[in-house]
C-alpha cells in the first residue's frame, strides 16, 4: 500500500539532509583550511565532454559544468581551497577574441586581489596552446596560471581529465610555479605556454615542447621543475589589454607546392591587418606569394614568416630577404602562436623592426 509521508517525517528527513550537508561542508572547509586559494575557470572542451555511449568516439565537448568537474575529483580539496566559475562552455575550436578578452580580464581581476593565489583554466586541447600563449602575454601577475584539458571525454574509459585536473591544481599551488609564466599541464607533464604545441589528434600523449622540452613533470600531484623560460611574459610583459577593445584581424595562410597567391590577396582585401605564413621549411613560400606579400607590406599589412614544421627556428634573411621586403621572421613561434603575438603587437606598432623585436623577446 502506498503511504503519504507525514509532515513530521518530511521535516525530520529535511533536518537530516541539512545536518549531513552541513557536516560535509564543514569537512570540506576543514580539509582546505590554510591551503592555497585556487580559482578554477572553466571554458569547456573535451575535459567537460560527454558521450552517449562509452564505446563511441562521438561526444559533445563542454557538456559538464565547472561544479561537476570539481565534484568528480573529491581529493582536490586536500590540495587547495577551491572556487569555480564558468567563463564559457565551448569546444576550443570555437575559441575567439571575445572569450580571450573576457577570460584574461577576469584572471587579471582575480589575481589582483589578495584572496586568490592561483588560477586553473579548464580548456579544450585544440587551441589550448593559443589561449595559453595569449594569457602569457597579457596577465599582469606572477601568481600561477595553469591551463588543463583532456584528450578523452569525462565519460570515456580511462578518462584523463580527473588526473590532469588534480595535477594542474597541484602545480598551481606549488611555490615553484610562481613567476614561470602561464603553464599547461597534460599527461603528467608541465609545459611553458610559449613552447607547447598539440602534436597528436587523439593520443593522451599529445602535448610537447619540441624545441626546448617540458618545463617540468607532475606525477600524482608531485612536481619536479626543469629550466624556466627566459623570454618575457606575464608580470614582465609590456603588452596588455588596457585600452584594447578589439584585436586586429590576423590571418594564417598555409604554404605548399604549387602555391598561388589568390588567397593572400583575398585576405588583404578582406581587411587583414597582419598575415602569418605557415611557410615550407625555414618559412619559405612561392615567388608569386613573396611578390604579393611585398606589395601588402607597402599597403601597411604586417607579414610574419613562420613554418608549417613542428620544430626549429625561422631565421631572418635566410632564403628570403626580410630586410628588403619588410617581413618579420617568427623565430621559434609556430603559425598559431605567431598570430597571437602579432595581434597583440599590432595594438602597439606596425613598424616591422619593432614587430621583429617582439618576436625575439616574447
Ligand atoms: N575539440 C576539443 C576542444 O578543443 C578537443 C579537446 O578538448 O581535446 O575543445
Amino acid at each position: 500500500m502506498h503511504r503519504h509521508p507525514t509532515a513530521v517525517g518530511l521535516r525530520l528527513a529535511l533536518l537530516g539532509w541539512l545536518l549531513l550537508s552541513a557536516s560535509h561542508a564543514a569537512a570540506a572547509e576543514k580539509a582546505s583550511e590554510g591551503k592555497a586559494r585556487i580559482r578554477i575557470l572553466a571554458t569547456g572542451g573535451t575535459i567537460a565532454g560527454a558521450q552517449t555511449r562509452q564505446e563511441d568516439s562521438a561526444y559533445k565537448a563542454g557538456a559538464l559544468d565547472v561544479e561537476q568537474l570539481i565534484a568528480a575529483v573529491p581529493s582536490l580539496k586536500q590540495l587547495a581551497s577551491l572556487g569555480g566559475e564558468q567563463v564559457a562552455n565551448i569546444g576550443s575550436q570555437d575559441m575567439n577574441d571575445a572569450v580571450w578578452l573576457k577570460l584574461a580580464r577576469r584572471i587579471n581581476a582575480l589575481l589582483a586581489t589578495p584572496d586568490v593565489d592561483g588560477i586553473v583554466v579548464t580548456h579544450g586541447t585544440d587551441t589550448m596552446e593559443e589561449t595559453a600563449y595569449f594569457l602569457n602575454l597579457v596577465i599582469r601577475s606572477d601568481k600561477p596560471v595553469v591551463l588543463v584539458g583532456a584528450m578523452r571525454p569525462a565519460t570515456a574509459l580511462g578518462a584523463d581529465g580527473p588526473a590532469n585536473l588534480y595535477n594542474a591544481v597541484a602545480v598551481a599551488t606549488h611555490p615553484g610555479a610562481r613567476g614561470r609564466g602561464v603553464l599547461v599541464v597534460m599527461n603528467d607533464e608541465v609545459h611553458a605556454a610559449r613552447n607547447v604545441i598539440k602534436t597528436n589528434t587523439t593520443n593522451v600523449k599529445s602535448f610537447e615542447s619540441p624545441n626546448r622540452g617540458a618545463a617540468g613533470l607532475v606525477h600524482t600531484g608531485k612536481v619536479t621543475w626543469f629550466e624556466p623560460v627566459d623570454t618575457k611574459h606575464t608580470h614582465r610583459s609590456e603588452l596588455s589589454l588596457e585600452k584594447v577593445e578589439k584585436l586586429p584581424r590576423v590571418d594564417i595562410l598555409y604554404a605548399h607546392a604549387n602555391m598561388s597567391a589568390d588567397l593572400l590577396e583575398a585576405a588583404v582585401k578582406s581587411g587583414a591587418r597582419g598575415l602569418v605564413i605557415a611557410g615550407v621549411g625555414n618559412g619559405n613560400m612561392s615567388q608569386q606569394a613573396l611578390e604579393v606579400l611585398a606589395r601588402a607590406v607597402k599597403q601597411g599589412v604586417a607579414v610574419v614568416r613562420s613554418t608549417r614544421l613542428m620544430s626549429g627556428l625561422v631565421l631572418r634573411n635566410s632564403e628570403v630577404d626580410d630586410d628588403k621586403l619588410g617581413f618579420v621572421a617568427s623565430g621559434e613561434l609556430n603559425p598559431a602562436k605567431s598570430r597571437v603575438l602579432l595581434q597583440l603587437a599590432l595594438t602597439r606598432t606596425k613598424d616591422p623592426a619593432q614587430l621583429q623585436r617582439y618576436f625575439q623577446e616574447y
